[in-house]
């Protein structure tokens, strides 16, 4: 009896569920954020749900995906270097699984970048005593309000245990155990104070939000990202690995070099589309009326970054206009 009272209710919630999800989808095929909700809403729902998963790259080098950004795990006999602290909301859950899978203690930890999902853990580890290290321009970033224009991110003000206590301008090489790591910053890209680590001799290179997999990249304009930049990063990292290199990116799957120069090769054909259309004077809404990425949307619209706010940082970039909204 019970069940058969509670149907009609079910069936009503399923209908509701449907025309919910329908919505969602229409407003997605338009580029149009349902209900005012921001991009970094979106990507926070994502990361507070997805599952904490666990790749292995090789001995003793581990890749946790799921609760914000990448974090990567490189083990010696000691210890634990981790690239990235995930996000601040599940930081019990990533340092329990990191010490499960290393047995060893974290006493480094490198920001590839200030973004909340890389570096949600650094309060965390900081206050534990962990050496934070990063680009100088992370501990600027971290120390002030930031608004990072079209995505509803304003971030900043972290406690002084939270900030990178060894910063490097260009360069900086560390070890860990056997393992070589060379930080490079290539200028500004996503941000202004993105890091690329190659480990060797492991072949693998983590790349931090210069590449989401499969995602539309966010260009951080509010600390002097652009899409110039990002392809810059790109090329040099394509000159510095290999088929054999495994990729890490900032969000998503481990990648290959083939899956950084596709990506490399979206960014730079619709940097050309938007460049002509804002050389023929066209204004930024009739820029994404023109829909520059439409090819690319089914591989790369996937995730929280709809192409309309793509195209948006994009034209914004190109056209020197970091604060329109
Ligand atoms: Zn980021």
């Amino acid at each position: 009896m019970n069940v058969l009272n509670r149907r009609p209710l079910f069936v009503l919630t399923q209908t509701v569920v449907l025309v919910v999800v329908m919505m969602a989808a229409a407003s997605q095929a338009t580029g149009q954020a349902r209900t005012g909700e921001t991009v970094i809403q979106k990507a926070t729902e994502q990361f507070e749900d997805s599952p904490l998963t666990i790749t292995s790259l090789s001995q003793g080098l581990y890749v946790f995906s799921g609760d914000g950004g990448n974090v990567t795990a490189i083990v010696d006999d000691g210890s634990t270097l981790l690239i990235d602290s995930g996000l601040a909301s599940r930081i019990s859950e990533l340092s329990d699984a990191i010490f499960r899978t290393t047995m060893r203690p974290v006493t480094r930890l490198v920001n590839t970048h200030w973004h909340f999902d890389h570096t949600g853990g650094n309060t965390y580890f900081g206050s534990s005593g962990v050496t934070i290290i990063a680009q100088e321009n992370v501990k600027k970033e971290l120390s002030s309000a930031e608004d990072v224009p079209f995505i509803g991110l304003r971030d900043g003000h972290y406690p002084p245990q939270a900030l990178p206590g060894l910063t490097y301008q260009g360069s900086l090489t560390l070890h860990q155990g056997s393992r070589g790591l060379t930080l490079e910053n290539y200028g500004a890209a996503h941000t202004d104070g993105d890091t690329v680590i190659y480990i060797s001799p492991a072949n693998v290179v983590v790349v931090g939000d210069i590449f989401s997999n499969h995602f539309y990249p966010i260009i951080d304009l509010s600390s002097r990202g652009s899409i110039d930049g990002m392809i810059h990063s790109l090329d040099q990292i394509l000159a510095q690995t290999d088929e054999q290199t495994k990729i890490v990116p900032g969000h998503g799957p481990v990648a290959t070099r083939a899956n950084l120069q596709d990506y490399r090769d979206m960014l730079v054909q619709v940097r050309q589309r938007v460049k002509d259309l804002v050389a023929a004077g066209k204004t930024m809404d009739e820029v994404v009326a023109a829909l520059p990425t439409k090819d690319f949307d089914p591989r790369w619209a996937s995730g929280y970054v709809t192409p309309e706010v793509f195209t948006r940082m994009v034209f914004s970039s190109l056209a020197g206009a970091n604060g329109s909204r």
